[in-house]
């Protein structure tokens, strides 16, 4: 133990003209510190008084910055960065089967790999630390994500009609195990059940999934009630809407994220609350594909959890929480038609703690003693921050990602002052350019 006035050691301390903290009592310190220890935070202060405790091996002087939690996306398909403004302004089955799915299935490792790093560096970029994602060949993502020092949780997807990785359903659980198994000694991945849709897995094959679920003790997650179109084609094929066809089946619960939710009732709300289901808002990809607009503030109101993501970079187009922040809350008051409904705390808290829980991972989305360290910074600095009157207004409503200065995971910089740290993002350029080439002869164009 230490002595009374002997300095406690750590590996780094960071200092910041405020710290926005999302522990349970919201607290924004100004002028503080945060120590971090073995990737973990060791505490959170003022910073005259941390920097006479604490000893670090390494300082980082965040002066004139704000820093808050490492943002959470709940929600995307991160190779799909390949497809970016590929095929726009359609609406969701004209885009998926006709321009999306057959270029995906043609897709190879090497491809997948570039349009994950294309990802993970956007998300670095605009301060996200961790992401729940949903693709195919999962092993590729998680090894870029291994590389570039994020944290992830990786979905393998599936189908009941056979897919180019797996003739049928049962196929995807022998990956899914392989997948687990893969990464189980790395403490920033993890593994999450994906069946695709209602509309694409037969509830035969959602009830194996998620039986299987159990037994990893990991995440569910599933689109569901995206729009009014996947409701009707879930009542002409079960006679039950999405969220009474999961309900019946046993499958909604604390172990089960949905995606989107645009489509829900009153009474589904109740039962998404009951039942202590997440559920995901993904709200410019919602806008894009002319979804809807999902009642998010009905669903806080009910009690749900309820997290934020931006779905795959081709029907956002951006990974930037940020905008998916504003969007949030500005439509949300439209859908309320109320100006106080989605308050920019309310957002902020679905972009951290409850994305968070939406990943099964609730320690996350917080700078907080005894937490990881996933801390990004904010330059205030920008003329659009200026002045500070209220933090996460400002993280909410006026910043735009780009003022993102700093993102740190488990306590290692990934990123600082327009550098990375960890990814090449020359070489990443060339790798994007030829992948468009690919791109276009795959869709024989
Ligand atoms: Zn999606």
């Amino acid at each position: 133990m230490s002595g009374l006035n002997a300095p406690i050691s750590c590996d780094l301390l960071v200092r910041a003209d405020a710290v926005v903290t999302q522990d349970a009592e919201r607290r924004v310190l100004d002028d503080a510190a945060v120590a971090v220890r073995d990737g973990v935070v060791v505490e959170v202060g003022g910073r005259s008084g941390m920097e006479a405790r604490y000893d670090p091996g390494q300082r980082l002087d965040l002066s004139g910055k704000m820093l808050l939690p490492g943002l959470v996306n709940a929600h995307t398909h991160l190779p799909m960065t390949l497809l970016r403004g590929f095929a726009d302004d359609l609406p969701l089955m004209e885009w998926l089967e006709k321009h999306i799915w057959p270029v995906e299935f043609q897709l190879t490792e090497e491809l997948l790999a570039v349009g994950a790093r294309l990802g993970c560096a956007e998300l670095i970029r605009t301060g996200c630390t961790a992401f729940l994602n949903g693709y195919l060949r999962e092993y590729v993502t998680g090894q870029v994500v291994a590389d570039c020092g994020l944290r992830a949780v990786l979905g393998e997807g599936f189908f009941s009609f056979p897919s180019p990785m797996f003739p049928s359903a049962e196929d995807c659980w022998k990956t899914v195990r392989d997948l687990d198994a893969r990464f189980a000694d790395n403490p920033r991945l993890r593994t999450a059940i994906t069946p695709h849709a209602a509309f694409t897995v037969s509830p035969d094959h959602l009830a194996a999934s998620f039986e299987l679920a159990v037994e990893l003790g990991v995440p569910w997650q599933i689109h569901l009630a995206e729009s009014p179109s996947e409701t009707a084609m879930c009542l002409e094929k079960y006679g039950k809407r999405p969220v009474e066809l999961l309900h019946d089946s046993d499958l909604l619960g604390g172990r089960t994220t949905l995606h989107h939710c645009v489509d829900v009732t009153p009474d589904e709300i109740a039962i998404l609350a009951e039942t202590g289901t997440n559920v995901v808002h993904n709200p410019a990809s919602n806008f894009k594909l002319c979804s809807g607009v999902a009642p998010v503030q009905a669903m806080l109101d009910a009690g749900v959890t309820v997290g934020l993501g931006t779905d795959g970079a081709s029907s956002n187009n951006q990974l930037n929480m940020f905008r998916d922040m504003g969007l949030a809350a500005l439509a949300g008051k439209v859908r309320a038609d109320d100006a106080s409904a989605m308050n920019a705390q309310a957002v902020l808290d679905m972009a951290t703690l409850g994305s968070a829980k939406c990943l099964g991972w609730p320690e996350l989305g917080r700078i907080e003693a005894g937490f990881p360290a996933d801390i990004i910074a904010l330059d205030l600095g920008s003329p659009n921050l200026m002045p500070v009157f209220n933090h996460v207004s400002h993280a909410v409503y006026a910043a735009t990602g780009m003022e993102v200065c700093m993102t740190m995971v488990a306590g290692q910089v990934l990123y600082l002052y327009g550098n990375f740290r960890t990814m090449d993002i020359q070489s990443l350029k060339t790798e994007a350019g030829e992948a468009a080439k690919w791109v276009l002869a795959a869709a024989g164009k």
